[in-house]
């Protein structure tokens, strides 16, 4: 099925910029709730014709029931009175993203291809640990950025996704865990990582009211410290995810020289290291008890020698940042066109980095059987479905 909206024009890798464009309503012409504060769904109601107490009652019972409860169904909120739910039902829709392939892989990695209600595809994972599950969350459908290790980079973007799209992800995470109610103790989904397919910052008003609604404390409730929101460097919105959001930060540095950085993260000619390391240090929020990771995947004869762990250190110490290292093994996918550095080299890296007194550690490979790597699962499917209309 092709989608029924045109593509975003790209601007190219240089000098990205992002080009907001309007959602496309739904096709029942129904208002989604998922994704919209107290007062705006409050607002919503409002506009359908309740009246003011009605309007502020019933919002805050459909609140309770979406992220408390996890109901999408009008039928099932018993708090409101039976004859009155298909008024609602007629009106408003409480949403998941439709999901168009589920794996899991056998180290318990768990990969979701999802599609929007306007028919574009994107990705989620969950990465559980032994103390934790991470839910990596995508935050725009592509991306503008060309990183040249990213398998997203290859596609074009598509458009950015809604906060409803954002927080969906985190509840269909909890449906397929069996996590509702939801419960304050006790949960296999602890933290998120805004790292899925995407740049946030590119999405900033989208992710930030999508977030703020993953961690209201009467309904979804993630601890804005078990949130992190990974940045490739888009350094003018850098302050504002501090001050607005106020999660814990990421950013994709992958190289410490120019030369090598432009080649790898294409926005580095944009904004250089050194402009992107002083927004780190100037994060509010970021301390020794919040330190920043720096991502940072290991190309092999690219960005890999005793040179590179050097230079790392010595920009880390001379911008005074709290700061860890995660060493990323590059996961190729077909087409790449770099290598993973060996397993020696990566141990060589991170003990210069740790020797310096910096945590450095070697992030493990997960899901490899599954298409893991970002992107690699839209990639396939779009590559299905094109030999299926071949055929
Ligand atoms: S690494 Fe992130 S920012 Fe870079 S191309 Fe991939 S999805 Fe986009």
């Amino acid at each position: 099925m092709s989608a029924d909206t045109t593509l975003m024009p790209i601007p190219g890798a240089v000098d990205p910029v992002p080009v907001a464009r309007a959602a496309v309503p739904r096709a029942d012409g129904r208002v989604e709730l998922v994704g919209l504060s107290r007062d705006r769904i409050r607002d919503a109601l409002e506009a359908a014709g309740l009246d003011d107490r009605q309007a502020k009652l019933r919002a805050k019972q459909i609140w309770h029931w979406i992220y408390n409860r996890g109901v999408g169904d009008f039928a099932a909120m018993s708090d409101i009175a039976k004859p009155q739910r298909p008024w609602f039902a007629e009106r408003f829709v409480i949403s998941r993203p439709e999901v168009v392939e589920a794996q899991v892989s056998s180290d318990g990695t768990r990969k979701w291809l999802l599609k929007t209600h306007d028919g574009h595809d994107f990705e989620m994972v969950f990465i559980p640990d032994a103390d934790r599950g991470t839910l990596c969350v995508s935050s725009q459908v592509g991306c503008t950025l060309n990183c040249r290790f990213c398998a997203t980079g290859t596609m074009q973007l598509v458009r950015n996704l809604e906060p409803a799209e954002i927080v969906g992800q985190v509840m269909l995470a909890r449906d397929a865990l069996g996590e509702w109610p939801s419960q304050s103790e006790g949960r296999m989904l602890t933290n998120i990582v805004m790292m899925g397919m995407g740049e946030p910052l590119y999405n900033f008003d989208n992710v930030r009211d999508a977030l703020k609604i993953v961690m209201d404390g009467d309904g979804l409730g993630l601890s804005r410290r078990r949130i992190t929101l990974s940045t490739s460097g888009v350094v003018p919105m850098m302050a504002r995810a501090g001050e607005e959001i106020g999660v814990n930060l990421a950013v994709s540095l992958h190289a410490v020289t120019k030369e090598v950085r432009d080649e790898i993260v294409p926005l580095n000619r944009k904004y250089g290291i050194e402009q992107l390391l002083e927004a780190c240090a100037a994060y509010p929020g970021a301390n020794n008890a919040r330190r920043i990771t720096f991502e940072y995947v290991m190309l092999k004869d690219k960005n890999d020698s005793d040179e590179d762990a050097r230079e790392l250190v010595r920009l880390i110490r001379k911008y005074k940042l709290p700061a860890k290292v995660n060493l990323i093994p590059f996961n190729p996918w077909p087409g790449a066109a770099y290598e993973c550095s060996d397993p020696a080299r990566i141990r060589a890296f991170s003990n210069i980095v740790f020797e310096s007194g910096i945590s450095a550690p070697v992030r493990t490979p997960r899901g490899r059987d599954i298409d893991a790597a970002c992107g690699q699962l839209k990639t396939a499917a779009e590559k299905k479905r094109r030999s299926r209309e071949a055929a």
